[in-house]
């Protein structure tokens, strides 16, 4: 089943206990993107400005299951750019600055070619875009949005409204708290759940993430926690959130075939697909910007897979 996602391309400034990268592609969309196209092709709808350049670019083209047709080139816009600083223990960081540059201005257009995804992850951008783009995408089956606590911040009114038309939403525990006034991660996802009910339309299922300690998921058939890969070789978080996405979209659009007839959002088919998504990230956070991807290889992950599915048996 054809996979989209929408977010930001952006331009990185990074600084980590460990060291520093300045300036380096980054963005949701481009951490989601190459996470997911280890499980078949993902196509990218985004906007990046003039100031993009071309060595940026041509990362894309290094992963052969990303179809860039929906990406724009504005030439007289700037990029998304963003900074971050981690604390020691790369447990938690502050954002330097964001300088919203395209998003500020009208959302990019779905081509017309793109028109019949069905599979459609909403990575972390405006939500007035994420919405924007959700309306551009009338065959969607399963849609899933990742968001953050500077939308949660300011575009609230947006996101309530972004939640009754998605089936799924990925977040950090901080902002599933900022967002509910819950501290308990359950109780916050249950929280928005309940605003969900029973409708065709809205929440299904919530993915809290907890970084090292690993996600939980709140569906509306169960609850469910899954450690992360325990990892001894942590170099720069950045896009661990985008990545475990990838993996657990790229690995729906990849079994949506196989699984015809069946209900997308099945609690055990989910459970699995974070299980994919926690596998990948573990690799991106072994290096800068997205050093580590452009490196693995397809038996590295299979590998990895095998070595969590026997860490978390019980
Ligand atoms: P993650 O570590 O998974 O939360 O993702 C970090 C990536 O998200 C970085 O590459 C940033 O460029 C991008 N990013 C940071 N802030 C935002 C924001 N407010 N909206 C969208 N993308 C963002």
């Amino acid at each position: 089943m054809s996979l989209i996602c929408t977010g930001t391309i952006g331009i990185d400034s990074i600084y980590t206990s460990t060291g520093k990268a300045e300036k380096v592609l980054g963005g949701s969309c481009t951490y989601f993107a190459a996470a997911a196209s280890f499980h078949g092709p993902v196509r990218i709808v985004a906007a990046v400005g003039g100031d993009f350049g071309k060595a940026h670019a041509k990362v894309f083209d290094k992963f052969p299951n990303i179809d860039t047709a929906g990406l724009e080139m504005r030439k007289d816009s700037k990029t998304f750019a963003w900074g971050g600083e981690y604390s020691a223990d790369m447990n938690s960081r502050k954002t330097l600055f964001t300088e919203l540059g395209v998003l500020m201005e009208a959302p990019p257009k779905v081509p017309a070619a793109f028109a019949d995804s069905e599979t459609v992850f909403l990575a972390n951008s405006h939500p007035g875009v994420q919405l924007d783009l959700l309306k551009q995408l009338p065959a969607r089956r399963i849609a899933v949005a990742d968001t953050m606590d500077l939308w949660i911040n300011t575009a609230r009114e947006p996101l309530v409204a972004l939640l009754k038309q998605i089936d799924g939403l990925v977040l950090n525990y901080d902002e599933a708290e900022l967002f509910t006034g819950k501290k308990n991660p359950v109780t916050a996802a249950r929280h928005m759940l309940a605003d969900h009910k029973n409708g065709k339309k809205g929440l299904k299922f919530v993915v809290v993430k907890k970084g090292e300690h690993g996600a939980i998921i709140v569906h509306r058939d169960g609850i469910a926690a899954l450690p992360a890969y325990p990892a001894e070789k942590v170099i720069d978080p950045t896009g661990a959130g985008d990545t475990f996405a990838g993996g657990m979209m790229g690995y729906i659009a990849a079994k949506a075939k196989k699984r015809k007839g069946k209900d997308p959002f099945a609690f055990e088919h989910i459970q699995t697909a974070i299980a994919h998504g926690t596998v990948v990230a573990s690799f991106n956070i072994e290096s800068f910007s997205l050093s580590r991807l452009l490196k693995l290889k397809p038996a590295d992950l299979k590998k990895r897979y095998a070595e969590f599915s026997k860490i978390v048996r019980v």
